[in-house]
């Protein structure tokens, strides 16, 4: 079954008006048309099950017929992200929200790359993910600020998992075993690392736990999808 993602309320009483580019994906990417059914979410009112009830000219039109699945509570887990190239900034945006991320907050960091970031189209890329995944709620990502202005503000409460790839930090699973319930973050740095000043102040942070993802140096994109596998396999819902 197709499913959109949709900008517009949801709700019983209604039909909903398609963008131009979902529309013409619907007839002519996937040959839909009148009476078929596809299924639509737009990460607040849960997701529903509606029918082609126009395609042509004056646009695609769906009716909804109900809905399929409540909204889920938005989970606990936020990537934070040293802004890097375009090319693994998208990929790990992508791949973080497969992998069940709530937030994705991007980090100016001292050798983080210049920010041409364009917001619009990293929520793009998410509500894709988000799509093929089957998740109803987007990760909301919010615009770059400073490490340290993350770090001062506190993430919200969260612990902070630190992938320090610059020595002697425990593995990962060994670093959060036994580690009790609640809201975490994953620190990711920029292809240039961390500085020796950055580190030290991560280091020193009440409430960050440094850890090690292997011998390897891996690139931010693959660092930032091991450790979110990793951390979901031990703590979060890649347990059952
Ligand atoms: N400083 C490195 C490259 C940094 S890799 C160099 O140029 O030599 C980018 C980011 O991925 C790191 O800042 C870290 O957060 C994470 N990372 C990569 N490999 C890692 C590892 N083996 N352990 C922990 N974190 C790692």
């Amino acid at each position: 079954m197709i499913r959109l993602h949709v900008r517009d309320e949801l709700s019983g009483d209604g039909g909903l008006l398609l963008s131009p580019d979902q529309g013409r994906y619907l007839s002519q990417v996937m040959r839909r048309g009148p009476g078929d059914e596809v299924l639509v979410f737009n990460g607040r009112d849960g997701e529903w099950l509606a029918r082609i009830a126009e395609a042509g000219k004056r646009g695609t039109r769906l009716d909804l017929v109900r809905r399929t699945r409540a909204q889920p509570p938005a989970g606990a887990l936020v990537l934070v992200m040293a802004l890097v190239k375009r090319t693994p900034l998208e990929t790990a945006v992508a791949k973080a929200v497969e992998l069940g991320v709530a937030e994705i907050r991007l980090a100016i960091t001292e050798r983080a790359n210049a920010d041409h970031t364009r917001i619009d189209r990293l929520e793009t890329i998410a509500a894709e993910a988000a799509e093929q995944t089957g998740r109803l709620d987007i990760p909301a990502i919010r615009a770059p600020e400073s490490l340290s202005r993350i770090l001062e503000a506190g993430l919200d409460g969260a612990r902070l998992v630190f992938c320090d790839e610059a020595g002697d930090a425990p593995p990962l699973l060994e670093a959060l075993a036994g580690l009790p319930p609640g809201p975490l973050a994953v620190l990711i740095g920029p292809e240039g690392g961390f500085s020796p000043a950055e580190r030290s102040a991560l280091r020193s942070r009440e409430g960050t736990i440094p850890v090690s993802l292997g011998p390897r140096i891996l690139r931010a994109d693959t660092a930032a999808l091991v450790a979110l596998a990793l951390v979901q396999g031990a703590l979060g819902d890649l347990r059952s």
